[in-house]
């Protein structure tokens, strides 16, 4: 593993540097970074979607992606070097994480060419803005345990449930949806996969208020929704191993964004304020508290760089991106809790006028449980590492090889 760049590397860097500074303003000590998923604005959106289409335009939005989808081909490295360039200038939230990083790459692995070349474009554009339903209220870690249903009636199929905590739907045109069509086979057997228009009559969305009083998931409800049959990919009791796809992709997205950004802002932020008269950052046991976090997040980037060499490589990714997620988030988790302690009592308050740092440790604090649940928990992560990295045995599972339709789903009635 080399930690330097190649000199393919370096002139890439340098290209992306010369688009992004003829095409962006540097970011300031005081634009903070945009919170994925929380700041869904009309204007804010508009911005999204036009800061893609500049992208797309000019060649650089959804890099990794093959060339024939008009992506670039970039490698994972690459695309490391492209988010590390990006994070210097103020960029829109970025809305489309879930389109770029899981349904596109769904798209092109289980869609027909012309379920592609109707979806994938507009995708790729930032024209079309996508979700994910997967969830559902009793179906998240175990998400072959989902129970809304789709039954085919002509050319269509009528689909009736319930999926919950779904980023963006509110802004979204399309949706992956995983459904029930066979509750008489096993769990994992009785799937397929749609994608679905959001606009289309009998769903309801209903917002979540979170934590930080931001709006970013939903509730969806599904009434007697028709879906045409030419829009669901691969065939019908195959929807888990497409759904895997997409899981795939999610891990790898979440797993390698995990970055060391937040710890120089807390740095700048320790510079900034002042303990016992003098600049924090001056406190020897401040000093060392940052440097245990920076010495984590070290050791974090070096085993994320470890997947991409494997994967540059052809190998396939192995545990570390779990491993990540798993760190990360409780490591990022403490150092915003460590900068709301040292902003004294203002910490508490979520007020962006009396907070030195504009409230944004505590938006930041409130908004990592989330990302401790979201794309697998910490315990879910812990199972993964337990069987995959450390070979013990496997969780136990109750249902396995009965039907669906006969799992226990609580006391008789
Ligand atoms: C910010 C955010 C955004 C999200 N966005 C989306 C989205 O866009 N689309 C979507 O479909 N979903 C989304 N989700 C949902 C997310 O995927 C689920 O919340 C997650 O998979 C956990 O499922 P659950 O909430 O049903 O919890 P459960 O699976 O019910 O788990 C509850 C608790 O039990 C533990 N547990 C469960 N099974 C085991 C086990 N076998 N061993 C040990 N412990 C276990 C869990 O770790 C957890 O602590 C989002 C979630 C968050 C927080």
């Amino acid at each position: 593993m080399d930690f330097n760049d190649t000199p393919e590397e370096a002139a890439f860097r340098a290209e992306a540097r010369t688009w992004l500074e003829a095409n962006a303003e540097l970011r300031g000590p005081d634009d903070d970074a945009p919170i994925m998923g929380e700041n869904l604005s009309d204007e804010n959106v508009a911005a999204a979607q036009a800061w893609q289409k500049k992208k797309a335009d000019a060649g650089w939005a959804c890099i990794t992606w093959p060339k024939e989808y008009g992506g670039r081909g970039a490698t994972p490295m690459e695309n490391v070097i492209w988010n590390e360039e990006q994070a210097r200038f103020k960029t829109p939230g970025d809305i489309f994480s879930i389109g770029i990083g899981m349904c596109g790459p769904t798209v092109m692995a289980h869609g027909t060419p012309e379920q592609q070349a109707r979806w994938i474009p507009k995708l790729l554009s930032g024209e079309e803005v996508w979700c994910q339903l997967f969830s559902e209220p009793s179906a998240g870690s175990d998400l072959a345990g989902l129970r809304t249903t789709a039954v085919k009636d002509g050319d269509e199929w009528v689909v009736n449930g319930q999926k919950i905590w779904t980023s963006g739907a509110q802004i979204c045109e399309w949706g992956i949806l995983v459904v029930r069509t066979d509750p008489t086979v096993v769990k994992h057997a009785g799937l397929s996969y749609f994608v679905v228009n959001m606009k289309s009559p009998g769903i309801e969305i209903r917002p979540i208020t979170q934590i930080n009083k931001a709006q970013g998931f939903n509730e969806v409800f599904f009434t007697d929704v028709r879906i045409p049959d030419d829009q669901r990919l691969s065939e019908v009791g195959n929807g888990w191993s497409v759904a895997l796809t997409t899981l795939m992709n999610e891990r790898q997205s979440i797993g390698s964004g995990m970055g060391v950004g937040s710890l120089e802002d807390l740095v700048e932020f320790a510079e900034g304020i002042e303990l016992d008269g003098k600049p924090a950052i001056e406190d020897t046991a401040v000093r060392e508290r940052i440097a245990d976090y920076v010495t984590k997040a070290r050791g974090l980037k070096n085993t994320s760089l470890r997947t991409l060499t494997a994967l540059s490589k052809g190998l396939p990714p192995g545990p570390e991106a779990s491993m990540g997620k798993l760190v990360g988030a409780v490591l990022q988790q403490e150092a915003a809790s460590f900068a709301m302690d040292l902003a004294g009592a203002s910490g508490a308050l979520l007020d962006d006028e009396v907070t030195p740092d504009g409230a944004a440790w505590q938006e930041r604090y409130l908004s990592l449980p989330g990302l401790r649940i979201a794309g697998g928990t910490d315990e879910i992560l812990r199972n993964i590492i337990a069987e995959r990295v450390m070979g013990l045995p496997s969780d136990a599972r109750a249902d396995k090889g009965v039907a669906f339709k006969d799992i226990p789903t609580g006391p008789p009635q």
